[in-house]
Order: structure tokens, then sequence, then C-alpha cells
């Protein structure tokens, strides 16, 4: 499976940062994700980061510049419309 490469990481516009920014305690509301999400949108590998948590089922922190609510919307969409393409 592809997301079992993770040589992307070396990239990663988030290493060596604190990673509270990323794995934020409470509250998880907008405002304690922005600081990361800033961070992953200026990242070389945010693709290959989302594919990656969203393959995997990470169900925690900020990956792809998405939090665990948004990939698992993401993933319930991507199943939906894989679902209708087999079906169809
Ligand atoms: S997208 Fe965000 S979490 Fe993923 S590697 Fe880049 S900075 Fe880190």
């Amino acid at each position: 499976m592809k997301y079992q490469d993770q040589t992307w990481r070396l990239q990663a516009a988030c290493a060596g940062r604190d990673q509270a920014i990323f794995f934020p305690e409470v509250p998880l509301t907008r405002i304690s994700w922005a600081e990361a999400r800033a961070i992953c949108r200026e990242c070389p590998v945010v693709i290959d980061c989302l594919f990656y948590a969203v393959s995997a089922r990470v169900e925690h922190g900020m990956f792809g510049a998405k939090t665990p609510e948004e990939r698992r919307r993401l993933r319930r969409k991507l199943l939906s419309r894989a679902t209708e393409s087999v079906a169809s």
C-alpha cells in the first residue's frame, strides 16, 4: 500500500515544530486548528500527508490540512463515490 511509504515525511513542514500545534488538546475548535492548518497549506507534501491519514484512518491530529472530522467526511465521500462507480 502506498501509505506505507512515508519518505514524504522528510519534507514535512511540521518537522521540528511543536507537535502540540498539530495535536491540540481541548478545546478542538476551528481556532485551535488554525496555526496547524496554515502550516499544512504551505507544506510541499500536503497531498501525500492527507492520502496517508485518510488511507490509514488516522483519527487524531491535523494531517494534510484536515482535522480528524474533515478526514472522516472526506473518507465517507470517497467511499460513496467509489460505491456509485462500481454500481454503474
Ligand atoms: S501536511 Fe501538515 S501535518 Fe502533513 S506533513 Fe505537512 S505540515 Fe506536517
